[in-house]
């Protein structure tokens, strides 16, 4: 098998799993619990969000567990909840964000941010949304479909000049900025300062680690609301007994993402090179500031979504656009946000690299995807 798709999912490292597994079984206690393991599970708890934060320079107590990614993006958008109450807050979201951003955007109203033709955000249009009455923008760190990285440093400087001038005027909304990091923790050195980011979503699924765990960074002055009450776990924002060896395997999972950040990263843009040295006919859509493992091509003519089903004939996986809207045959909004033709959509394929690949599978899967294209061309063309 050439998997092909781990912006889809990636498998639990060896690591992640180890670590985890006593906490399945061994040290199976409730953290709230009274008596001493129970307290030392509690520990270990507290140390695995300790790691987490640590990896994107932050503390244990500006991180709320979740239960994903999409739960973090909707638990970020509770800021909201949390108006001032002389004005109507209102959001921006960039148009290409995950739908677990959309949608949530879209319960409040929001308004999108156009992104230019190289997939990066507008910032004039950002700039002429932005109102007194803004009180959240959120734009992803990565795209998901195409891996472009958004100047996040830059959006930040803008939304603090807005921050000043509305003190200046005496206008005390706050302007929280919100990015969701799901497909950057691995191929990215990240730091919530340099950023500049009040709130960044993190995902364990994407990061070698298990599924259904995620969490939110929260800065110390952005007050949110719960997204689920009772026992007053995480802060009181998401209560339920918490996920321990979740938790856990998310921590080792994001320290050896770390530790091999750059060594993938080397490896994943030789690979994506080769690729495009080695496949044919195809025009190459993510040209700029993507991710390194983030390969997005158009065949012109053909139906990508045959592609894939070819493809996994000869055990080749590889995916159309979001794996959540190719399963609802939507099309890509990310492709048409860019200014791509329902042609080109339709011909779009996503390869994302990973820890599953070897340079032999890069050069092989070359090889079958243009055997493939070739017979695909062949009989719709004759
Ligand atoms: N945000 C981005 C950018 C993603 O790629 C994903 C996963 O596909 C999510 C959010 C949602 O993550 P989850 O399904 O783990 O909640």
């Amino acid at each position: 098998m050439i998997y092909l798709d781990h912006a889809a999912a990636t498998p639990v490292s060896d690591k992640a799993l180890k670590a985890m597994e006593p906490y399945f079984s061994r040290d199976f206690f409730n953290p709230s619990a009274a008596y001493l393991p129970a307290k030392r599970v509690a520990a270990d708890y507290e140390r695995a969000k300790g790691e987490i934060a640590h990896a994107i320079g932050a503390k244990a107590t500006d991180i709320v567990m979740t239960g994903g990614a999409t739960e973090a993006n909707n638990l970020a958008f509770t800021a909201l909840d949390n108006q001032m109450r002389s004005l109507t807050a209102s959001v921006l979201y960039l148009e290409t964000e995950h739908d677990s951003v959309r949608a949530v955007a879209e319960k409040y109203n929001g308004m999108a941010i156009r992104v230019l033709p190289n997939g990066l955000i507008d910032l004039d249009d950002l700039k002429a949304k932005i109102t007194d009455e803004t009180m959240l923008v959120s734009a992803s760190l990565a795209n998901n479909e195409l891996g472009t990285i958004q100047p996040m440093a830059e959006i930040s400087a803008i939304l603090k000049n807005i921050k000043i001038d509305r003190l200046k005027r005496g206008i005390k909304q706050p302007l929280y900025l919100h990015s969701d990091a799901s497909q950057a923790l691995n191929l990215l050195d990240i730091n919530v300062s340099r950023l500049g980011v009040d709130m960044l979503t993190l995902n364990a699924a994407k990061v070698y680690g298990p599924k259904g765990v995620g969490a939110l960074y929260v800065a110390h002055d952005v007050k949110l609301s719960p997204i689920s009450v009772g026992g007053g776990q995480e802060l009181g924002l998401r209560s339920g007994t918490e996920n321990v060896p979740g938790a856990i395997g998310f921590a080792a999972a994001i320290k050896e993402a770390k530790e091999h950040l750059n060594g993938n990263r080397k490896r994943y843009a030789k690979w994506k090179q080769t690729l495009l040295k080695e496949l044919r006919d195809y025009e190459l859509i993510n040209k700029k500031h993507t991710l390194d493992n983030f390969v997005v091509l158009c065949y012109s003519g053909i139906d990508a979504e045959r592609l894939i089903y070819l493809l996994e004939d000869r055990e080749v996986y590889v995916a159309t656009g979001a794996a959540c809207a190719a399963s609802k045959g939507q099309k890509s909004h990310v492709l048409a946000a860019i200014g791509l033709s329902d042609a080109q959509i339709a011909g779009s394929l996503r390869l994302t690299l990973g820890e599953t690949n070897d340079e032999e599978q890069i050069h092989m899967a070359a090889q079958i995807i243009n055997e493939v294209v070739d017979a695909e061309k062949e009989r719709v063309h004759g």
